[in-house]
């Protein structure tokens, strides 16, 4: 008999777990990423859990010391860098290079066809077709949609559901810890760093180099800074100096120079001198909106949607990964144990992946609450007061980081955790 087959529209990690974990049941397998280069050169920093590792196990991908930095706990610091608190809290960040080039390098299950940029799914009582931009079409049993928060299959089914812009941006710099000033590395290299100005929040730890190189001295500090920006001040962010209008991003590049003086010089005023020093030291600063985005749906017949492009938590939450390889594993699973009742299991894909897609949505707003909100607007407030709602932040980021430690492959929200749906 012949063997069922999956189309699997977007080549990024979602797409590769779910390529990975159909090959090992038995199916045949097509990724297809509209992207022409190799994607390994994105992201930075990509915070493992124990279910990512557990899952990457499973894959024959360790996730070893070779590919990990580990800091043992959150320290939080004012602007003048005087210390407000340590909570011991271990986290093992890895980078996006080395877990995708696993993932990729190892994938024999399946063929990838890059350039391949989806424009139309069609089904019909046979199965799914995926149309692509060149022309050509191709079917299959089951189409997975993998192509992440701006998914052309999710707005094909659900073209009301659309990210929703939280009201602030992540400022990010990526510096090598050799360019960083003696004072910052001697803090950096041990502390996972946090501080909290007033309705905004800023982070900075080690992860591996963009290359995976995880020796001391080789590494690098991922910074990230989020501010409150309304929508006609995102748009001016990324508008670029010929006054051209970018949308809701803009390329790096292109960002204003006055912008990025201001923003130097904000983190000098407002930043623990380590994190200042990160923002004045690298090359080029950027920043990314932040959005949530919640499907009420993930299943449409025979297309079942997976990772950002059915659900995005906002970036506190740092389980993106982990949540795509969940939601490929529930696929495989729950299609194995279906013995070929395929909408059984997407019924049961459906509602398993949904229930924790708005509980990680639900993570990412409480954990991003405080931004935008800012104290002095009630009046005075004690310098007690203000050392207090940075340790309820950090407190929150310590909380998050234990329940993701507790997540178990089977996919469920952690026991004892409200869940929304
Ligand atoms: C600031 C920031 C920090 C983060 N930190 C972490 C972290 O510490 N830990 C963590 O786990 N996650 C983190 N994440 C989230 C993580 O990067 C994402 O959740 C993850 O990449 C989602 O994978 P995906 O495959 O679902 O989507 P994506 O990675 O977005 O991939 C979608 C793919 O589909 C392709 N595509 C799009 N449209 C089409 C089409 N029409 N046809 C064919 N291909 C198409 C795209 O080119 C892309 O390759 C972070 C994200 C941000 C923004």
């Amino acid at each position: 008999m012949a063997k069922p087959r999956a189309l699997i529209i977007g080549g990024s990690v979602g797409g590769l777990f779910a390529a990975h974990l159909l090959g090992s049941i038995g199916w045949d397998v097509d990724v297809f990423e509209r992207v022409n280069e190799d994607l390994a050169s994105r992201g930075a920093g990509i915070g493992t859990h124990p279910a990512l590792r557990e899952i990457m196990r499973r894959l024959g991908l360790s996730i070893d010391n070779s590919i990990v930095v580990v800091t043992p706990s959150y320290f939080c610091r004012d602007r003048t860098g005087r210390l407000i608190l340590e909570l011991p809290t271990p986290r093992m960040m890895s980078a996006w290079a080395p877990l995708y080039r696993g993932l990729r390098d190892n994938l024999r299950s399946a063929r990838y066809h890059r350039g391949k940029d989806c424009v139309e799914v069609r089904s019909s009582a046979d199965g799914v077709t995926a149309v692509f931009a060149d022309g050509s079409q191709v079917m299959g049993d089951l189409l997975v949609a993998a192509d992440g928060i701006r998914s052309t299959v999710r707005s094909q089914f659900l073209p009301d559901v659309k990210p929703d812009y939280a009201g602030y941006v992540a400022w990010r710099a990526l510096v090598p810890e050799r360019d960083v000033a003696p004072a910052t590395r001697a803090v950096l290299k041990r502390e996972y760093l946090f501080c909290v100005p007033e309705g905004e929040l800023a982070l900075c730890y080690v992860v591996p180099a963009r290359d995976g190189d995880t020796r001391v001295g080789h590494r690098d500090y991922n910074l990230v800074w989020y501010r409150p920006a309304e929508e006609v001040a995102l748009a001016d962010l990324c508008t670029d100096a010929q006054g051209r209008r970018h949308g809701g991003s803009i390329p790096p590049p292109l960002i204003r120079p006055e912008i990025i003086a201001d923003i130097r010089e904000r983190a000098c005023a407002d930043l623990a001198p380590p994190l200042a020093d990160t923002v004045l030291r690298t090359e080029q600063p950027f920043f990314q909106a932040i959005h949530d985005l919640a499907s009420p749906r993930m299943v449409f017949g025979r297309v079942a949607v997976l990772g950002d492009a059915a659900f995005v938590a906002r970036p506190h939450v740092g389980a993106g990964v982990t949540k795509a390889a969940l939601d490929a594993l529930c696929l495989a699973e729950v299609i194995a144990a279906a013995g070929g009742d395929l909408d059984t299991a997407l019924a049961r894909y459906d509602r398993e992946r949904c229930r924790f897609g708005e509980w990680i949505v639900g993570r990412g707003r409480d954990l991003g609450a405080s931004i935008g909100v800012r104290a002095k607007a009630e009046g005075h407030v004690t310098q007690d007061e203000l050392d207090r709602r940075s340790a309820a932040v950090v407190g929150g980021y310590a909380a998050n980081a234990e329940e993701l430690a507790r997540l178990t492959i089977d996919g469920s929200p952690p026991a004892g955790v409200a869940c929304q749906a």
